[in-house]
């Protein structure tokens, strides 16, 4: 089951990425963790994507594509594997169906009022990366080690205003180049919730592959 994951920052599409990936057994990819894997490694392309991204550019599409093509082949992607972060772009979806056929795209769909009423609420311990819920912890400080809680510069409103407007550009021509194996899910409910037609779709599509 080849699966790419769509949805906005705060839209609980990577918990329900890992939803999928523990049920179905698919490994979750995300070029984000991709990226941050190779850069370590002590290869020609580890030296390309390093010096692109110390030069604060974005890496290229044959970069990207060559990276997850790698990744892909892999043994642990045999029965499939979840996409998240690639494609971002149409010429990236093309080099992808060049590369392997995804039988359906997932698009965690969630209003702009809720991402930036969860994501501004979110406050970080900066000495142990505990996350908390502004409403959950009236006297701001760290429940395990009593620092001083902080807001994040990507969780303030203007910045995820910003990121949304990035995503919407980037994703509304995905969402018609996949029209014809798009699964559209609402994730304002909990995270069981927004799984739950998830898990029976493809459960279904699992029949008809095997
Ligand atoms: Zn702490």
């Amino acid at each position: 089951m080849k699966i790419i994951l769509l949805g906005a920052p705060g839209s609980g599409k990577g918990t329900l990425a890992k939803k999928i990936s523990n049920d179905f057994k698919i490994p979750q990819i995300s070029t984000g963790d991709l990226f941050r894997a190779i850069v370590k490694e002590d290869s020609l392309l580890a030296k390309k994507v390093n010096q692109i991204m110390k030069s604060g550019a974005l890496v290229p599409d044959e970069v990207t594509c060559e990276i997850v093509k790698e990744r892909i082949s892999k043994p642990d992607c045999n029965k499939g594997f979840i996409l998240d972060g690639f494609p971002r772009t149409i010429a990236q979806a093309k080099a992808l169906e060049k590369i392997s056929q995804i039988d359906t795209v997932i698009l965690v769909e969630l209003d702009n009022d809720i991402i930036i009423d969860r994501l501004s609420s979110r406050r970080v311990c900066p000495s142990c990366g505990e996350i908390y819920n502004s409403q959950d912890n009236l006297n701001n400080l760290c429940k395990k080690c009593s620092s001083p809680l902080i807001q994040r510069d990507d969780d303030k409103p203007e910045t995820i205003k910003y990121r949304l407007e990035v995503y919407g550009t980037n994703t509304s021509p995905l969402i018609n180049f996949y029209s014809d194996r798009l699964l559209k899910v609402c994730s304002a409910g909990s995270p069981d919730e927004t799984y739950k037609p998830v898990k029976s779709f493809l459960e279904k599509m699992e029949e008809e592959i095997e």
